[in-house]
């Protein structure tokens, strides 16, 4: 797939800007293998965002061997099973960029960029990285997000959203048929713009 050019005031399409971790790849997954947790995947408290806290460990103890395992961590994180599937609608519906936020340490950013260039080639610049999502906020851009917060803001700010269902986020409940949730809100977002 290549990336798209910036957003055709002509094309009367929105942007579309897709979030990494949690709606593309699996970071949960890998952090809890880190902390050899894995027992905590299949029963995840619907609707809790906070990992540490699910984990009962602190903020600190939680990011810890992440941020020992550097970009590595990152860069070899595995796309979730309908990730291709989501792109290609993504892709159906309007321009779109990549809009992810690090951790604290400094390689995370890097791990992501890596990754990027694996999946989408090395000349793919489609991207963002920043943890501020909701300065990118307009009626004609549309952020797919897994996180709660990023996805009310997003909305404040004069933007449109699709909250990813997940089982910590409080689209928990849609997680059976995540594609067909976000096609239909994308349709609804396209009927409404
Ligand atoms: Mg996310």
């Amino acid at each position: 797939m290549n990336p798209l050019a910036p957003l055709d005031a002509e094309s009367q399409r929105f942007g579309l800007l897709v979030d990494m971790d949690g709606v593309l790849v699996d970071f949960v997954t890998a952090a809890l293998r880190l902390h050899d947790r894995m027992d905590v995947g299949e029963n995840w408290p619907a609707g809790t965002w906070d990992f540490p806290t699910v984990l009962g460990i602190s903020d600190r103890e939680f990011w810890h061997p992440i941020h020992e395992a550097g970009a590595e961590f990152w860069a070899s994180l595995t796309s979730y099973p309908w990730c291709d599937e989501l792109l290609s609608l993504i892709a159906d519906s309007g321009d779109w960029s990549i809009l992810t936020s690090p951790s604290h340490d400094p390689y995370c950013s890097a791990g992501k960029i890596s990754w990027l260039q694996q999946r989408f080639g090395r000349g793919f610049r489609n991207f963002l990285v920043g943890p501020p999502k909701w300065l990118c906020a307009r009626p004609d851009q549309l952020l797919i997000d897994d996180n709660d917060s990023n996805v009310r803001n997003f909305r404040a700010r004069g933007g449109q959203a699709i909250l990813f269902p997940q089982p910590w986020n409080e689209n928990h409940a849609l997680t059976i048929d995540r594609i067909s949730y976000v096609r239909e809100q994308l349709e609804q977002a396209r009927a409404i713009g």
